[in-house]
C-alpha cells in the first residue's frame, strides 16, 4: 500500500485592523485603555458572520503602541482581547482565530503596520495562504501592511482619492454587503 503524505491545505483568512473597524475608535493619537472603553460595532459582528459563513478564518491585526508608551500593560490588552473572543463565541456563536498586537513604537519593529510582519507571522502560525486572504482597515497603513503580505485590501472610510485598497466603501455599515459580494 501506498501512503501519500498529502499536506494540509492552508486556510483563507481576513485580517481586521482592530480601532476603528471592530470597535468604536478612540480618535487620532488616543488609546482603549480598559474593557469599559472598549466599544463592540455591530456592524463589525456582522461582517465577521459573513466571513465565517464564506469558510475564511478572521484575524485581528492591531498596533498599539500605547504599550510602548506605558499607557497600557500588556495583560491588559490581552485581557481585553481574551473578553472579545468570549463575547463574541457566547454572545454571537463566532470565532476569531487569533489576535495579534504590535507593542511597539513607531520606527523600532518590524512588525508595526504598515510593515506586513504580523499578517506573515499569522501566515506561518496558522497555514494561511496570504494570496487568498484580504485585509480590511480604516487607515492607509492598514492597507499598505495587507498589499505588501500579498493580500487583497479593503478601505473602510477611505474618501480620499488617494487610497491603494481594492475596494472602498465610506462605512462600516456598508462593510458586510461588501464582504458578501467579493468573498
Ligand atoms: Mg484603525
Amino acid at each position: 500500500m501506498q501512503v501519500k503524505f498529502i499536506p494540509p491545505k492552508a486556510e483563507r483568512c481576513v485580517f481586521f485592523d482592530r480601532d476603528g473597524i471592530v470597535n468604536t475608535s478612540p480618535g487620532a493619537e488616543r488609546y482603549v485603555l480598559c474593557w469599559a472603553e472598549f466599544h463592540l460595532l455591530p456592524e463589525f459582528v456582522e461582517a465577521l458572520r459573513v466571513v465565517r459563513a464564506h469558510g475564511y478564518q478572521a484575524v485581528i491585526v492591531t498596533n498599539q503602541r500605547a504599550v510602548a508608551r506605558g499607557l497600557v500593560s500588556v495583560a491588559v490588552l490581552k485581557a481585553m482581547h481574551r473578553r472579545l473572543r468570549d463575547l463574541l463565541r457566547k454572545r454571537y456563536s463566532l470565532d476569531l482565530l487569533d489576535v495579534v498586537y504590535c507593542p511597539h513604537d513607531a520606527g523600532e519593529c518590524e512588525c508595526r503596520k504598515p510593515a506586513p510582519g504580523m499578517l506573515q507571522a499569522m501566515a506561518r502560525k496558522h497555514n494561511l495562504d496570504l494570496a487568498a486572504s484580504w485585509m480590511v482597515g480604516d487607515a492607509e497603513t492598514d492597507i499598505e501592511a495587507g498589499r505588501r503580505a500579498g493580500c487583497r485590501t479593503i478601505r473602510v472610510n477611505g474618501d480620499e482619492a488617494t487610497s491603494k485598497a481594492d475596494w472602498r466603501v465610506a462605512a462600516m455599515k456598508d462593510l458586510p454587503d461588501l464582504l458578501e459580494k467579493v468573498l
